[in-house]
């Protein structure tokens, strides 16, 4: 088979030195020539961004962060950039603090420096998400892409065990979506084997030892490596689930992520063997699905969607509003019938196998 591909590389600096965040993110703010920073923070990672923004000219803390960016929020932090004539935003926190800077950026073309204390990947990806009532609307824009990203392994130990396999989960589906998404190519599959590969060391490694450094830098160079195949890949079924049901039904993120990956990797798996090969490969197991699940049970991941409050009466109505949205290239033809059935199995915690 002959190779032919087109492929869009983004354009970002990406420091990552664990216990050097405070030095790496006052050169990086120094090299954008700011005067006025406006640091997002909030929760565990406001006392993070306390250690770390000390070297910079804080104009601004900013602590109202809401998961998936309503606009209201979005509204408050854009006025308040405005009245201090901000002229940078640097971020500390997971896909909720880089996802309000990203909102700040998006009309204000204001640079963002990321510094991620999550394995969600919002920093390398330019994608935006807003919440307007109950409707998520996200959108592609060069602006809210951070012009620089500072990751420090010390700033992720915070992070609880339970948040932090779900969270690996949600970079995993990433790579695993990666092999298959609408504009998937051969460097997305390499970048998301490798990011595989890396999560499925890291993050046991995080659970035998969660102060430990070891885990959590590869848990979080594989979280980098997910995001940026994901960029470039788009979103394939899993993501487009996901959407669905985090925007639909208020499920958490990274728990949602953890629970449909497995099914909709059952539901592909046969329909792709190359792919299929290559995430068996990276997971170092004879099947994809085999590797997957070894890994969820070594982990204790979350199981079932309706441990996350999604109610098995919203199937039907679910099912109706993922159809529309599925990628029509998907390798598995998607049918009422079928993601009605992945659904339920999702939703129930039933062997994916
Ligand atoms: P989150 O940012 O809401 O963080 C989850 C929880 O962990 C919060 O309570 C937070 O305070 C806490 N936390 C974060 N870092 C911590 C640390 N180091 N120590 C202790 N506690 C810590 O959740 P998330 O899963 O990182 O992000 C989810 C959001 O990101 C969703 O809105 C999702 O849509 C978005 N997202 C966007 C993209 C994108 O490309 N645009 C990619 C992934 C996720």
């Amino acid at each position: 088979m002959s190779l032919r591909f087109e492929h869009e590389t983004q354009t970002q600096r990406v420091r990552f030195a664990s216990g050097e965040a405070a030095s790496s993110l006052a050169e990086e703010v120094e090299r954008l020539g700011a005067s006025s920073v406006m640091v997002i923070a909030t929760g565990a990672a406001r006392q993070l961004a306390g250690r770390i923004t000390g070297g910079l000219p804080v104009a601004l803390y900013h602590d109202e962060v809401v998961m998936h960016v309503p606009i209201e929020v979005a509204e408050r932090a854009r006025a308040a950039a405005s009245e201090q004539r901000i002229d940078a935003l640097v971020s500390v926190g997971g896909g909720s603090t880089t996802g309000l800077a990203k909102a700040v950026a998006l009309t204000t073309g204001l640079p963002i420096v990321a510094v991620p204390t999550t394995y969600a990947g919002s920093e390398a990806t330019n994608v935006w998400g807003l919440t307007q009532g109950a409707r998520k609307t996200t959108g592609v824009d060069a602006r809210v892409l951070p012009l620089a990203i500072v990751y420090d392994a010390t700033l992720m130990v915070s992070l609880p065990v339970p948040m932090s396999v779900a969270s690996g989960l949600n970079a995993l589906a990433h790579c695993v979506d990666s092999m298959w998404a609408p504009r998937a190519d051969p460097i997305d599959r390499a970048l998301a084997a490798e990011g595989i590969r890396a999560l499925r060391l890291g993050l046991p490694e995080v659970l035998a030892d969660p102060a430990g450094l070891d885990g959590r830098e590869h848990a979080l160079y594989g979280s980098y490596l997910a995001a940026v195949a994901f960029c470039s890949a788009g979103s394939g079924l899993h993501h487009k689930i996901c959407h669905v049901l985090g925007g639909g039904y208020n499920l958490p993120h990274a728990q949602t992520h953890a629970v449909v990956l497995a099914y909709v990797l059952a539901f592909n798996a046969p329909s792709v063997p190359d792919a299929e090969r290559q995430i068996a490969a990276a997971f170092d197991a004879d099947r994809a699905i085999t590797g997957l699940q070894m890994l969820r049970e070594q982990l204790d991941a979350p199981r079932a969607l309706r441990e996350y409050g999604f109610d098995e009466a919203d199937i039907a109505d679910a099912v109706a509003a993922i159809l529309p949205v599925v990628p029509p290239d998907n390798p598995t033809p998607v049918t009422a019938e079928n993601l009605e059935r992945l659904l339920h199995a999702a939703w129930e915690g039933a062997d994916p196998r």
